[in-house]
């Protein structure tokens, strides 16, 4: 949509409000529908071409109004958690369309998401523990719970652990900055020694730092194995997986628990917007349910519905399926697709052209939008350039610290971007590298000449 026609719809939108306004008391208080009655009258599956504007909001009318809030708010984030899931290929346990176990629900971060598989996690354990021995005390229990990431996983992992309470162990991870299987089990194997208790698995697809890749497929056999909850956290890859050459790389995604990626960081879906999988519900609605009489209601026990304020920390909810809802259609899988790709593209284009300048150095595999290089030389090199980039602020870049190297972040995520902004871009850090070796040069060119 250009900026002309966003302008007209959005217009259009506050007529539409206002008339809804207008004419609230025409409208019924509470629905008619009987929960279910979304899911038949939808595709089982996103458009992969895109639909018009005109017929997504004659669909609101039509199937979204009736409904209200409520069902229509769980019913259309049950549909497209499934329209999602497909587009990921995630296995059927994951999907609600066939009423199984597991289901999708909409978190506001991968924070949160984390946090709560943490202390679904946690109660499991606890419940497990207690049942095979019920003189063990909770308290005592928590005291010896272990989680587990890499040594590369997000802040938001270890902030989930002091939430919750429990010990968090850095599994280091290997050259290509993965966590491997066998770093995994000798942690597990000190602990279980030492007279812990591991229950809790983060495997992170696309890190923060390098966008590096755990290796899901051997960590999450060893998962089960120990029978230990297996969390994914793919933040910023997930988007990516809904193209198939990028598809593999959630390959053994069957082996967790709950998985978790944000459509608002590179699925054109604005903040805020997790998506979130379980393959049990009764993992979550077990751990954090709670029924008090001013909040029942007639369907309640009818087994027919999902009450998404058992999946979450919060009670109330925002309709945010509708912002999948429209991306969807406005965009079709392979708008989204070719959106992915480009960015994608535009990184190894950035990368070749950093490698064309003997100055500077990749280090890390480039495998989506997000490209780590930096000046052959010290890291307060590579500093004084960061500050020389930032300082003039015609384009930000976060910087990062891997083992010991200091490395800048070239983070492709623009909706508008375009291959020529990546390369004044280039030309512009080219330049200031320079400007900077130069500096650098002269004093000691001076000192030089003063010996001689
Ligand atoms: C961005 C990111 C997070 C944090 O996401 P929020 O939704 O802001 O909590 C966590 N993990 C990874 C790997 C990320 O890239």
């Amino acid at each position: 949509m250009n900026s002309s026609e966003f302008r007209r719809r959005g217009k259009e939108m506050v007529e539409y409000v206002a008339d809804y306004l207008e004419d609230i008391e025409k409208r019924q208080v509470y629905p008619s529908v009987q929960p279910g009655y979304l899911r038949p009258l939808m595709p089982s599956c996103a458009p992969q071409e895109p639909d018009t504007y005109e017929d997504i909001i004659k669909d609101v009318e039509k199937l979204i109004m009736p409904g209200a809030a409520s069902p229509a708010c769980t019913e259309l984030e049950m549909v497209m958690m499934d329209w999602l899931g497909k587009m990921l290929q995630l296995p059927e346990a994951f999907l609600m369309e066939k009423g199984g176990e597991g289901g999708g629900v909409i978190q506001g971060s991968a924070s949160e998401s984390t946090l709560i598989s943490l202390l679904a996690a946690r109660t499991k354990a606890v419940r497990r523990l207690q049942a095979a021995s019920p003189e063990m005390a909770e308290a005592a229990i928590h005291d010896k719970l272990v989680a587990y990431c890499s040594d590369q996983a997000h802040s938001s992992v270890e902030r989930a652990s002091l939430i919750g309470g429990v010990r968090l162990k850095a599994v280091p991870s290997d050259d290509k900055f993965a966590m491997t299987a066998s770093a995994l089990q000798e942690a597990l194997g000190k602990d279980k020694a030492a007279g812990l208790i591991p229950f809790f698995v983060v495997v992170t697809l696309g890190t923060t730092s390098c966008c590096s890749f755990d290796r899901l497929s051997e960590v999450g056999p060893l998962c089960n194995k120990e029978d230990l909850w297996l969390h994914i956290d793919a933040a910023y890859a997930g988007s990516a997986f809904i193209c198939p050459e990028f598809r593999h790389l959630l390959n053994g995604v069957e082996f967790a628990d709950s998985f978790n990626f944000n459509p608002h960081k590179w699925l054109l879906v604005n903040f805020d917007c997790s998506a979130m999988w379980v393959k049990s519900r009764a993992d979550l609605t077990g751990a954090f349910k709670l029924d008090p009489v001013y909040l029942k209601h007639r369907h309640q026990d009818s087994g027919l519905i999902t009450d998404y304020r058992h999946w979450q920390l919060p009670l109330g909810r925002r309709f945010r399926s509708l912002k999948l809802w429209f991306v969807f259609r406005m965009y079709g899988v392979t708008g989204l697709q070719a959106y992915i790709r480009k960015h994608v593209g535009l990184a190894r284009e950035l990368e070749s052209a950093v490698r064309q300048d003997p100055r500077f150095e990749i280090c890390a595999e480039v495998v989506l939008g997000l490209v780590c290089f930096r000046l052959k030389g010290s890291n307060k090199l590579n500093e004084a350039l960061l500050e020389k980039i930032n300082t003039a602020k015609k384009i930000h870049l976060v910087p990062c610290r891997l083992r010991d190297q200091f490395l800048l972040r070239f983070a492709i995520c623009s909706r508008v971007v375009e291959s020529s902004h990546v390369h004044l871009a280039w030309e512009h850090i080219r330049g200031l590298a320079t400007d900077l070796l130069r500096a650098e040069a002269e004093p000691k060119a001076a000192a030089a000449e003063i010996k001689n």
